[in-house]
Parts: structure tokens; sequence; C-alpha cells
């Protein structure tokens, strides 16, 4: 029985307050605090149970630290923007409570993303004896932890590691982004980057595509090759990979809008002087992109997310695809959400459940292949993400 602080009413928010809701035995009490109250409010107003809400602003570390002294909870999920992480990780520290996320630290007025601003709480998280889960959403989290799985149960060695993320849904709207416009577009628009023998290699932003066949029907999709923030830790924690690359499907209609909005300037992260003040027109096309909340009802089809690992078990080749399928209108019946948001806040609970169980424990800041895949794998069966295996005798894709 634990009490649980949500920070962030958006799309994950919404769906993390939800499934929460559905384990009560784990999460007997739960407050949903975010910059927004209101939304807060429309969100626990879906839930049967009830759900106290909060306003906050998270970047203020003093107003964090009081509102965690006000409701004492055992654990603080953190499921606002990644600018939020480094604050409520320095609210944990003064208050002596554990933190979970799903995204890392980016500072605001760079397009950058490293576990290095993260990594370096781990002596003090260990020292105040509190825990910081990092990553605990689908890419990165669950597919961390389908990489501990493929190396605990399919290979002695993985030689190289493909995350493969699909989203075969259609919105039927011109043009939007199925999280956070603003952070979806600074990830996708960056340098390409992968792990090959030893060192980063870096790519101009989705230069590099192939395409490849899905399972279950969804049938072949071109995949471009982007940098994502798990290739980091996966590259630390299973050295003997040699190459690790991310790859995330789009469509024509998305890279053709995305392409106007980058070359008349729209998708620029600086300031610029309009009518005698500063705008950054990111933030101002976001203020005008559908909310990715609003996508929820009219989002079809499914997403195909999984790890794509060629290596070798008792001297033979092998190559393994462990995967999830999601159908976005399942998700919304569900939690009124698409399958974005869904695939995101049921690892965010899942990861939750496993630190208040404490079936994953421990002192510092940790990322989620660290800890044993095996319980993380059978709640995923259990709360709505089950996952399929496929398997070959040979290094073909
Ligand atoms: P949204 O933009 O829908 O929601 C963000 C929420 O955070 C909003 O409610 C916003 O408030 C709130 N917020 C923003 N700033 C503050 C602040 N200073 N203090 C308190 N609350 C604040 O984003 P999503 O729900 O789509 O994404 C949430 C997180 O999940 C992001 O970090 C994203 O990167 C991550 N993510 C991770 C994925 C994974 O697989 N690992 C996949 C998808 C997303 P307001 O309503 O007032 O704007």
């Amino acid at each position: 029985m634990a009490k649980v602080i949500i920070v962030g009413a958006g799309g994950v928010g919404q769906v993390v307050a939800h499934k929460c809701a559905q384990v009560p035995e784990v999460f007997s009490e739960i407050v949903l605090a975010s910059r927004t109250e209101e939304k807060c409010r429309r969100i626990a107003a879906q839930i049967a149970r009830p759900i106290a809400t909060a306003a906050i602003d998270a970047n203020d570390v003093a107003a964090m630290a009081a509102l965690i002294r006000r409701e004492r909870p055992d654990l603080v999920i953190n499921v606002a923007l990644p600018y939020q992480d480094l604050p409520i990780m320095d609210a944990c520290l003064e208050t002596g409570v554990d933190y979970l996320d799903t995204a890392n630290y980016e500072p605001p007025d760079e397009a950058k993303f490293e576990y290095s601003w993260q990594w370096a709480y781990h002596e003090r998280f260990a020292t105040r004896g509190i825990m910081g889960l990092l990553g605990s959403g689908f890419d990165p989290g669950v597919t961390n932890v389908f990489t501990a799985w493929l190396h605990k149960h399919e290979f002695d060695v993985i030689d190289e590691l493909d995350i493969i993320d699909c989203n075969a849904g259609e919105h039927g709207q011109p043009f939007a982004t199925n999280f956070n416009p603003e952070i979806n577009i600074r990830e996708v628009t960056a340098r390409g980057r992968f792990w090959e023998h030893g060192a980063w290699q870096e790519t101009d932003p989705l230069a590099v595509a192939r395409t490849f066949d899905f399972p279950e029907g969804i049938g072949p999709k071109k995949i471009y090759l982007m940098y994502h923030e798990e290739l980091e830790s996966l590259v630390k924690h299973f050295p003997s990979v040699k190459r690790a690359r991310f790859w995330m499907t789009f469509s024509d209609n998305y890279l053709n809008h995305l392409r106007v909005l980058q070359n008349v300037g729209m998708t620029r992260i600086d300031p610029v002087l309009y009518n005698g003040q500063e705008i950054v027109p990111l933030q101002f096309l976001k203020a005008v992109l559908p909310d990715p909340s609003s996508l929820g009802p009219l989002t079809k089809g499914r997403t195909c997310i999984g790890c794509l690992a060629r290596g070798t078990k008792d001297g033979r080749p092998k190559t393994v695809f462990v995967y999830n399928i999601c159908d976005h209108e399942a998700c919304y019946r569900e939690v009124q959400s698409q399958a974005i948001s869904y695939t995101t806040g049921v690892p965010a609970m899942i990861g939750a459940k496993m630190m208040l169980t404490g079936q994953w424990r421990g002192a510092g800041v940790f990322n989620m292949e660290q800890f044993d895949p095996d319980p993380f794998m059978e709640a995923l069966n259990l709360h709505g993400l089950p996952w399929q295996v496929m398997r070959r005798d040979d290094h073909r894709d």
C-alpha cells in the first residue's frame, strides 16, 4: 500500500493516473499534480476512484519539496517534460523520496539529451538512501527491459541490437505529433547517431532509411535511423554489443510537413523578436498544432515497438525479435488515450509497482536494464502490453 504523486497531466499523465488507479493493492493513494490543475481535475473526473489533485510548477524546487512534504508520498512519478527532471530530482533529494521518470533531462535552450546530468545524481541518491528509476516508458523503458530479457534468456552474446518503433496508426489530421510536439520535433530533427565498434557514428537527420517488414499484418514500412537515449545506457550496460541502432517509422506526409516547417524556421528553439516580444518559434508551433491528447478518439491502427537482436547462443547464430503490438482504439476504450501515451504510461506504472513492491530496489540512480527483467515482463502481460517473440537460427533481418 503506497502513496504516489504523479507530476504532469498531459497524455502520459492521464494514462499513468488511470493505470495506477486500476491497481489499488499497490497504489492506495494517488495525487495528480501539474502546472494547470484544471487538467488534473478533468482526468480525476474520468476515474472511478477518488484522486487528489494539486497545482505545481515543478521547475520550482522549493514548491515541489513543499508539495512532497505536505503529501508525504512514497514515490514521485515524473511525467511532466524532460526539462523538469532535475528540479524534481532535487526536490526528491531534499525530502528523501524515491523518483521515477520516462525521459532523460534536456536543457530547454539546447536540443540535446544525455544521461550525464541524471547519472551525476547517483552518489547523492545513494547517500540519501533513495532510488531513482530513469526512463520507465516504452522507448526508453520497455526496450531496455526487452534487451535485458534477451541477454538473460536468449543469447550468450548479443552482437547487434536494433530498436524499432512503428506507429502504423492514422489520426486523419494534416499534421500532428503523437506526444508533446516540442519534445517530439526536437528529437526528430536532431542528427542521427548509432553505436558501432566502440564509438558513436553520426548521420544527418533522418538520412539513413530502410524497409522493415512488421509482424501480425502490419507489413513493410520505411524506418529511419535516429538517436534515442536508451542507446547510451544499453551500450554501457551491455558492452558486448558491437552495433546498436534506433529506428522509427514516419509517413511521407509527416516528413513533408516537417521539412517545410524547418525550412521556414518554425522549428527553431532560439527566441525571435515578434511585435516587441520574444517568442520561441517551436513553442509557438506547439500552441497551434493539435494537442496530442485530442488525437485519442481519432486514432485508428496499431503500434509495434520491439528489439531485434543478433548474436550467438551455444556457439550458434541466432536472431530474435521481441515486440509489443498495441491497438489505438482499444487504448482509447480503456483509458481515453491513444496508444503512444498508453505504451508510455503503462510501463511508468509498472516501474513504480516494481519499486513499491520491492521487486526492484537499490540506493542511487538506475536504468531499467540494471534490474531483473522477469517480473517486469510478467507485469507487461498483466497490465495491457503483452509481448511476442520471433526466433530464427540465422542472422538475416
Ligand atoms: P504533454 O505535453 O501532453 O504533457 C506534459 C504535462 O506536463 C502537461 O500537463 C504540462 O502542463 C505539464 N508540465 C509542463 N511543465 C510543467 C511544470 N513546470 N510543472 C508542472 N507541470 C508541467 O506531454 P506527454 O504527456 O506527451 O509526455 C510526458 C513525458 O513523457 C515527456 O517527458 C515525454 O518526453 C515522455 N515520453 C516518453 C516516452 C517513452 O516511451 N519513454 C514516449 C512519449 C513521451 P500544462 O498542461 O500546463 O502544459
